[in-house]
């Protein structure tokens, strides 16, 4: 449905009513999407980038970092083994990594998609031909959140990235036809209310297939380090807007919001979220990928994390996907 700019804004910023605001999201998900909630793993398979976000805490200039790229052959049995847990969508992701450029990613795609899986790519800006030739080896959709639609905004956090470009990246994505996923954070330095309703507004407009929505959380490694961050609430209140503004889309739990809250998840799944996307990385690799401080489940197997986080969707009466899970338009 349509909601003028000013009526997001007072939503947004009635946190006395939120829950009003969250029983209605749930009952526009319920209607649109049921109470199915799909599953995704996520491989964090290179923490190299070579842009320097000031957010994030894999940027180029975090001299603190460790790097680590897996294998071609790591990735593909990661992969496996999460198929094997049952997970029918597969996201890889990971920092700008020129190293896996358009042979190697053909590649892996080829191969994990040997394991009747969906493929999500999460790996930020590429040129036409890349995105074409990974649509051909078989990827499915593709996420690369805009952050911001403020574009002052925007530069200032991303020294050396230009908006046009991420936002030209998502229009040819979607061209190529794949399901197109972005989204935003919440509590970035300087943004307002006015601008994650702008946001809201442009997410709808280009018509994403999902809209992943999280916190802010401040690095202490990077120039943001002294920043207030995010809040849960402000981030439930606005995925919550999303899926009033777009019923039947894809809109994950974000891992972010369980970093702020133990049950940040579960609160999401239930203002407005049908997704949620287990980690299935393996080992040491998923305590050093980090994008922000205080990750969950770094010392978790992917097998224990899927059976905890199926118990929990089932404690809250949901049932989990069994299907792709793609974006179904109603
Ligand atoms: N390099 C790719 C994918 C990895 S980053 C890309 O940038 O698209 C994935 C997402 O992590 C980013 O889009 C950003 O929204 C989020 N992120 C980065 N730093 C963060 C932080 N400090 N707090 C919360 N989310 C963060
Ligand atoms: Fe790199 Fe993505 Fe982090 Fe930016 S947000 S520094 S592109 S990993």
């Amino acid at each position: 449905m349509s909601i003028e700019k000013s009526e997001i804004v007072r939503l947004l910023a009635d946190e006395e009513n939120q829950q009003k605001l969250f029983a209605w999201a749930d009952s526009v998900r319920k209607e649109n999407v049921g109470d199915e909630v799909q599953l995704r793993g996520l491989i964090e398979f290179s923490s190299i980038c070579r842009n320097n976000c000031l957010y994030c805490g894999l940027r180029a200039g975090n001299t603190k970092a460790h790097r680590y790229r897996m294998s071609e052959e790591e990735i593909i049995e990661t992969a496996r083994r999460a198929s094997e847990l049952g997970f029918r969508t597969i996201v890889m992701q990971s920092g700008e990594d020129p190293y896996f450029n358009a042979g190697r990613m053909c590649r892996i795609i080829r191969e994990i998609k040997k394991f009747d899986v969906a493929i999500t790519l999460s790996i930020g800006e590429r040129a036409f031909d890349e995105y074409k030739a990974f649509r051909e080896a078989g990827a499915d959709r593709y996420l690369m959140r805009i952050e911001t639609t403020d574009r002052d905004l925007y530069h200032r956090l991303d020294p050396g990235m230009s908006w046009e470009n991420r936002y030209n990246c998502l229009m040819a994505i979607r061209e190529l036809g794949y399901e197109l996923g972005s989204g935003i954070m919440v509590g970035l330095p300087g943004q307002t209310l006015e601008s994650i309703a702008d946001d809201l507004l442009f997410l709808k407009e280009i018509g994403v297939d999902m809209a992943g929505i999280g916190p802010f959380i401040p690095n202490p490694d990077t120039p943001l380090a002294d920043e207030k961050g995010g809040s849960l609430d402000l981030s439930l209140r606005t995925m919550a807007l999303m899926r009033i503004l777009l019923p039947d889309i894809n809109i994950p739990a974000t891992t972010a919001m369980e970093t702020l809250h133990p049950d940040g998840r579960m609160l999401a799944l239930k203002a407005g979220a049908n997704v949620v996307m287990p980690n299935v990385t393996e080992g040491e690799y998923r305590r050093l990928y980090e994008l922000y401080p205080g990750k969950i489940c770094v010392n978790d197997s992917p097998a224990h994390c899927r059976s905890c986080i199926g118990l929990r969707i089932k404690m809250i009466g949901r049932s989990i996907g069994t299907g792709y899970g793609g974006h179904k338009k109603s």
